[in-house]
């Protein structure tokens, strides 16, 4: 290697340095972040802690005897998906998916839910369920203020959504307000959930066993069943309620400050919500392509990258490309990490956005670049599992802490056993991602014995089996 790429890796990996987090540091977060959940759950604490511990109304899990026809409504991501799932011991489901048009997310919120319910109502067409109605169990996947399973108020949109006239409102009153306006369909009994709780119900009733319901796609966030006496806003001492913390919002209070680095106050400031959602920022899918973006540009801008002999020419031109927000897809950084095929899915990524500079640059420098913009890519996504694994932990631990309560101090080995159910397009499809999360979690909690199972559409089916959990639990009361 020539002292010149030497220097240029040495400068590379300084710059980078910045997203390298100890585990001294993520305990400090775990630290952190286990303080903001004790506010979100006190009573006078919840309105000005960042981190809301969201009550979900729902009190119960899949025991195997829920029964019957439902339907789920997925909302909260890039699609929207419509579901028909018969429970009867086992689950049957169809479903469609459509891709929610941008001027759906950003426009006005009328429209949204009438786009909604036309979607609905060509689905239950095509279902021949025209005759019946249904419950209904739908995936809403925003921070809202639960008032009962059927009242759900959307305290702020996240992710790629923004539409008018539905903050503070309750979107079950908006969805009906739209089938009255549609005339499209019956509506049934709705119950609303978060999409972590869709997929803890739908992990719990695959596999018995479940404890954190967790997403790590488009946004991130993670909820878990937490005693009653802790859950401060809820009038009520018994049994277990699941709780949606919203982590996602986390380092709003300021505890993220110094991990925070100038890329990440770059991307929080051009995002469609500065200021708020710190945490969910570094960690989840709609952002790691804008944290690799920056990170490639000042790389560029420092002529650590398309370097060297590039001509003076080419070099305004990529950096044209490299400004443009979100250029770089998140799923690149699948791509370019995986382990064989990755550095031929670099060159062929930098192709497709007009990054073509093989023609300028030697073999060797062309190798050097890849080098270089693949370490970016890893230490990025490094530290969103790292830190994923920092929150994880807080969990667990907090779990684990209820369960020995419970045992009045007794500590028990089974107690330790603490899984978590997945679900979302960077858990999934990074290739690297659950590796670090799993290495990261042991080393931070080596007292506990943490597993991670991957969700099979939670959203939907666990939406449905709420539902069905909400009937069987009337229809007790009701005998
Ligand atoms: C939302 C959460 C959601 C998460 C994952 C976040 O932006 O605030 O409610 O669970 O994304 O979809
Ligand atoms: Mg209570």
């Amino acid at each position: 290697m020539s002292t010149q790429s030497q220097d240029i890796r040495s400068e590379v990996l300084q710059i980078l340095q910045c997203f390298q987090l100890s585990e001294d540091k993520l305990k400090d977060i775990s630290d952190a972040l286990e303080k903001e959940f004790v506010r979100g759950l006190g009573k006078d604490t919840q309105e000005a802690a960042s981190v809301k511990m969201l009550p979900t109304f729902i009190v119960d899990t899949p025991d195997g005897t829920e029964k019957g026809d439902f339907l789920a409504l997925d909302v909260g991501g890039t699609n929207l998906r419509v579901h028909h799932v018969h429970v009867d011991k086992e689950l049957t489901t169809e479903s469609e998916e459509e891709k929610i048009p941008e001027e759906k997310m950003t426009g006005r919120g009328d429209d949204l839910f009438d786009f909604i319910v036309d979607k609905i109502s060509a689905f239950i067409d095509s279902q021949k369920l025209k005759d019946q109605v249904l419950p209904l169990g739908f995936t809403f996947s925003f921070p809202c203020q639960q008032k009962a399973i059927d009242k759900s108020i959307l305290i702020r949109w996240t992710k790629g959504f923004s539409c008018s006239g539905v903050d503070g409102k309750d979107v079950v009153q908006l969805l009906k307000e739209a089938v009255d306006r549609k005339q499209g369909f019956k509506m049934g009994p709705v119950s609303v959930v978060n999409d972590t709780a869709a997929t803890l119900m739908s992990c719990i009733y695959r596999n018995k066993k479940c404890d954190i319901g967790l997403i790590v796609g488009t946004g991130t966030n993670a909820c878990f069943m937490e005693d009653m006496r802790n859950v401060q806003c809820v009038d009520c001492e018994d049994g277990q309620m699941c709780i949606n913390t919203e982590w996602g919002a986390f380092g709003e209070e300021g505890s993220l400050k110094d991990v925070q680095t100038d890329f990440d106050i770059e991307v929080d400031k051009k995002s469609n919500n500065p200021g708020v959602h710190i945490f969910e920022k570094m960690i989840s899918g709609l952002y790691l392509g804008e944290i690799v973006r920056v990170v490639l540009v000042k790389l560029t801008e420092d002529e650590l990258l398309f370097g060297g002999q590039i001509s003076d020419k080419f070099r305004p031109s990529v950096l044209r490309v490299l400004k443009t927000p979100s250029q770089f897809k998140t799923e690149f950084i699948s791509e370019i990490e995986e382990q064989d095929k990755g550095p031929e899915n670099t060159v062929e990524i930098l192709n497709k956005l007009g990054l073509d500079f093989s023609r300028d640059l030697g073999r060797d420098w062309v190798e050097e670049n890849v080098k270089i913009i693949r370490w970016v890519c890893k230490t990025i996504s490094t530290r969103a599992a790292h830190l994923c694994a920092a929150a994880v932990t807080t969990i667990a631990m907090r779990i684990y802490a209820n369960r020995i309560y419970a045992n009045r101090g007794e500590k028990s080995t089974a107690d330790r056993n603490i899984t978590v159910g997945v679900d979302g397009t960077v858990y999934k499809k990074h290739p690297n991602f659950k590796k670090e999360l799993e290495a990261m979690v042991q080393q931070l909690a080596p007292e506990l014995h943490i597993t991670f199972q991957d969700s099979e559409d939670g959203s939907g089916t666990g939406a449905a089996l709420t539902a069905a959990v909400v009937q069987r639990l009337q229809n007790k009361k009701a005998e």
